[in-house]
């Protein structure tokens, strides 16, 4: 396989030995990749080599290998060009990070290409690291990496009778079926949330800034949680 070049964010890091690491990375026009990096770990009494950190974005050159081929890519060179440093002094915003990082390795698949997301991904990141507000930032992402996936839900009628669901007014969640269920259609429908109607109203109008961030964070999580089939750290971003 020749090599690829691409941006990328190192989304999950595991260790593997003393002088390598496997980590996935997001890259920018190919997806997710997998892939291991020697020699990255080794330090010596004249010189250090850091390795590849957690959440900081770079110049990746790789060559490819699919997991479903059985294999693991190799990392040819990594120049990292954003370490995000501010995000790592402050618990909360570092949670928040975390967060994105896992939902986004689960949500997006490997050689499947999502520029917006890679975006969007590097927009929460220098938020975090900027200082600006955590929620704002997590629910603004979420949404983007919600539409990108075709997992936006249903916002604006009941997904069962298809009968409108009135603004202004609180509603009820159904993370299975994709988005609201209205008072005939809810009691058949298991595990629905009430959702307040100021919470419904701002993620209607994609408004992020306002008290209502808490709120819409904890509602888009329950479709990540539905489609990753088990639970987030999302109560470390909104707790
Ligand atoms: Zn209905």
């Amino acid at each position: 396989m020749p090599v690829v070049n691409d941006q990328a964010i190192v989304i999950r890091r595991l260790d593997y030995s003393e002088t390598s690491q496997v980590l996935v990375f997001l890259t920018r026009g190919h997806g997710l990749y997998r892939l291991l990096a020697k020699g990255v770990k080794r330090s010596t009494r004249t010189k250090f080599t850091p390795g590849i950190d957690l959440l900081e974005r770079g110049d990746l050159s790789y060559r490819p290998c699919l997991r479903t081929e059985g294999g693991l890519g190799t990392v040819s060179e990594w120049r990292q060009t954003e370490p995000y440093l501010a995000l790592r002094g402050e618990i909360r915003r570092w949670y928040a990070a975390q967060y994105a990082a896992d939902i986004t390795a689960a949500m997006c698949e490997e050689a499947d290409p999502h520029p917006d997301v890679f975006d969007g991904l590097d927009a929460l990141l220098a938020g975090l690291a900027g200082g600006n507000e955590t929620l704002p930032l997590t629910a603004a992402f979420q949404c983007g990496l919600l539409r990108s996936v075709g997992l936006w839900p249903d916002l604006g009628r009941c997904v069962i009778c298809d009968r409108p669901a009135p603004a202004g007014r609180g509603a009820y969640y159904a993370a299975h079926q994709g988005g609201l269920v209205c008072r005939q259609c809810q009691p058949s429908q298991a595990g629905t949330r009430l959702v307040a109607a100021s919470v419904l109203t701002a993620l209607r109008e994609q408004r992020f800034d306002g008290p209502e961030a808490r709120g819409i964070v904890e509602l888009l999580d329950h479709a990540f949680v539905q489609a990753m089939g088990r639970a987030t750290s999302v109560r470390h971003v909104t707790g």
